[in-house]
């Protein structure tokens, strides 16, 4: 696994003011990079509720902003805006991003766990940062609620980038089950957006 390019992370530390919010600013040590990449959801209740998932990608998190979540029916296509490059550090925070900051509000791991690229061109696996560059990502989750492959694509919307997050119709697969109202709960300390709320 690669280092990150610092620089990937400019526009993360430009937004955000690291003596007026508990988020992370990228400078602490992470400790030894795992062999395994890692990939996170935080529900996000900002000025609007969304959930962010991001990718660990050549040492930073690539991120997108899932309005309406994960889901395990394959039938549905979820808009995935991409937002900046989130540290690594960024992966266990949870807490409550204050008034007036950048995307202020509460913020829980909804879910976290590792990947397995499997993006393949003309039959050939492909990188997964080659991959997100062409705009189509395909790869098997192994989190605590989020299990089995899964596909991010990329389209245009009007002048701007979008894309759409696709389960994949495996085993893991269930149109029944609507898993962000089922399991509203932090993956890592069982906490939900509510029990920040009231400890603020
Ligand atoms: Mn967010």
């Amino acid at each position: 696994m690669t280092m990150s390019d610092d620089r990937d992370l400019q526009p993360y530390r430009e937004k955000r003011d690291f003596g007026a919010t508990p988020e992370p600013s990228g400078e602490e040590s992470t400790g030894a990079e795992l062999e395994v990449p890692i990939f996170v959801i935080q529900k996000h209740n900002a000025s609007h509720l969304h959930y962010d998932f991001r990718l660990e990608i050549n040492g930073v998190l690539k991120s997108w902003s899932v309005p309406k979540g994960p889901s395990l029916n394959p039938k549905d296509k979820r808009l995935a805006v991409p937002t900046e490059d989130h540290p690594m550090s960024y992966a266990r925070f949870e807490g409550v991003i204050p008034k007036g900051n950048y995307g202020a509000g509460e913020v829980i791991v909804w879910d976290t766990g590792t990947y397995r690229n499997t993006t393949e061109r003309n039959g050939e696996p492909i990188s997964v940062d080659r991959a997100a560059e062409r705009g189509h990502i395909t790869f098997e989750l192994n989190g605590e609620k989020l299990r089995g492959g899964y596909a991010l694509t990329r389209f245009r919307s009007g002048d701007e980038e979008a894309w759409l997050l696709v389960k994949k119709d495996d085993e893991y697969a269930n149109p029944e089950c609507n898993i962000t109202e089922e399991k509203p709960a932090s993956a890592i300390s069982g906490r939900t957006i509510e029990d920040l709320r009231s400890s603020r």
